[in-house]
């Protein structure tokens, strides 16, 4: 017998083509589409709607089967960062980020990442490979799964401690579920892959994630990005700007060399929104580099009156980093002097900081750590 397939990660006409090999009709197709992603269920043999033969055929080919959990960690403010160790011993990371009216899961695309920017330990830590739509897919219902009250079966101690003491209430709450595309990689290098997944995510018979709650962010590797505007559904859009000039942004991201500031930003600004929606720009502050009362006032001319919004990020410092976080009263300088341009504007609030879960601080590790 050979290695049995995978199916998870298998959109609507990848099941159907399954189906048909097995002379079965294109409503079973969706009726499994259903299980696997609205009901996340693995076991081809709860699958009740099939017959017993059905169910024995797919078993005996087949498997639905998520990337493997190899360690959790809890932080203080009850983030929890999953290790996932794939096939090929490569290993991602995911954030879940439990939040007053929401949840928010935040997923990897690549294993590491090749863009190398200054500031993120992901891409100091070195780049492996471009992930699998299972493999993204199987990140966002794994956390799911686990936050919507299967607690008791995860076997760490210390999970089961935290989550007893600190989120009595998590398990049993259907707050609303975010997703955003901001883990380790760049979604946009790995476009086949990355929106195969997010259509099933967004799908309403998938994992039913409505489309204003789902964010893909992106340094704005322009020729992706023109596909992505093409989708008929598309996620909410965060660039990765981080610099209000091309030079300072060429010294922290190289990828400056090849998609321009100026030519990523008309081309964000022509990303279709809904009405009143907006385009978020993300500003890493890193201490006496790109934070002084200047920097703002030239992005706020960069974006002024445009759909946009900012979204400043205080650097998460790491031993690995050679940068600082910025003074907190630079940070609301910052932000005063962009408000008072008119460019709305949100300070990110680090979550997870204590595991290395927050932004910039995923990296591929050593499968035995
Ligand atoms: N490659 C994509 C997806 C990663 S998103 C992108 O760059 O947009 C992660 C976000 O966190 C990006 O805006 C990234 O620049 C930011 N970030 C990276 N390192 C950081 C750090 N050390 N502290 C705070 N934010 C960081």
């Amino acid at each position: 017998m050979g290695v049995k397939r995978n199916l998870f990660g298998f959109d609507r006409a990848g099941l159907q083509t399954v189906m048909a090999e097995l002379g079965e009709p294109a409503y079973r197709a969706r009726q499994l589409y259903v299980w696997l992603y609205r009901r996340r269920v693995r076991d081809f043999a709860a699958m009740t709607d099939f017959g017993k033969a059905l169910r024995g055929c797919l078993e005996s080919s087949f498997e639905a089967r998520w990337p493997v959990v190899t360690s959790r960690d809890v932080s203080r403010d009850g983030t929890i960062k999953y290790l996932f160790e794939l096939d090929d011993d490569a290993t991602i990371e995911s954030v879940f980020i439990p939040e007053e009216r929401r949840r928010t899961i935040c997923i990897s695309t690549q294993a590491g990442c090749p863009l190398k920017c200054a500031f993120c330990l992901t891409g100091i830590a070195g780049y492996k490979r471009n992930l699998k739509p299972w493999e993204i897919l199987g990140q966002v219902a794994t956390v799911m799964e686990e936050a919507s009250g299967v607690w008791g079966a995860v076997s760490a101690p210390q999970l089961e401690e935290r989550v007893r003491d600190s989120l009595p209430r998590e398990r049993k709450t259907g707050k609303p579920w975010n997703v955003v595309v901001m883990g380790m990689g760049e979604p946009l290098l790995n476009y086949d892959a990355t929106v195969h997944a997010l259509r099933i995510l967004m799908d309403p018979e998938g994992f039913a994630v409505a489309p204003k709650k789902l964010t893909l962010s992106t340094v704005g590797i322009l020729p992706a990005l023109e596909r992505l505007m093409a989708e008929p559904v598309r996620p909410n859009l965060a660039i990765s700007l981080h610099a209000p000039e091309p030079g300072l942004r060429r010294q922290l991201m190289p990828i400056e060399e090849k998609y321009r500031l100026e030519d990523v930003i008309a081309a964000a600004q022509r990303y279709p929104i809904p009405r009143g929606g907006r385009v978020t720009y993300e500003y890493v502050l890193l201490k006496g580099v790109n934070d002084a009362p200047d920097h703002a006032r030239q992005l706020a001319r960069l974006l002024r009156g445009s759909r946009a919004k900012v979204n400043l990020i205080p650097l998460n410092p790491a031993a690995e980093i050679p940068f600082e976080a910025p003074r907190p009263e630079a940070v609301d300088a910052f932000a005063g002097i962009l408000a008072d341009a008119h460019v709305t504007v949100s300070v990110r609030r680090p979550r997870g900081q204590d595991i290395l879960a927050a932004c910039g601080q995923l990296h591929l590790r050593a499968a035995s750590v």
